[in-house]
């Protein structure tokens, strides 16, 4: 949020924004939004991220179990696994991570992109944080 005006868009889905992603924001590329909706059994967040901006490629950990699956709620955002071509994600789209797949996900460049994030239940969890994704191959992605 540093110094940027964010224009709110009218729908960004039915579940709470949440506050900027202070927590992670150097892990991002533009500016996110996170809500905790559920840390009970599953935890589930919903992230809404400004158009343009996404998260640096990085790899869901664990010793078993474990993984991400995206429920894409609003707007069209991307996802890409390493070595494979970008997916376009639009509202209702599902996507599971297998642990262990270095990925990125995050918005259109013209588009706002909201999905929850479900943390696939394991033993030893955790999230490896790797380099940005590039801007020229971002910037080259087609619909
Ligand atoms: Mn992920």
């Amino acid at each position: 949020m540093e110094g940027k005006s964010v224009l709110i868009p009218e729908d960004l889905g039915p579940f709470p924004m949440g506050d900027p992603n202070r927590a992670y924001a150097r892990y991002f590329t533009g500016n996110s939004f996170l809500s905790q909706l559920c840390s009970a059994g599953v935890a589930i967040s919903n992230v809404t991220f400004e158009p343009g901006c996404r998260n640096h490629w990085h790899i869901h950990t664990a010793a078993s179990g474990g993984g991400q699956i995206l429920l894409c709620t609003a707007g069209r955002g991307w996802l890409q696994e390493w070595g494979k071509p970008a997916r376009l994600l639009r509202p209702g789209d599902v996507a599971y991570i297998a642990p262990g797949v270095k990925h990125w996900h995050g918005a259109a460049r013209d588009s706002w992109f909201v999905h929850l994030a479900v943390a696939v239940p394991g033993s030893g969890t955790g999230c490896e944080w790797l380099e940005p994704v590039d801007d020229a191959e971002y910037s080259s992605l087609k619909e």
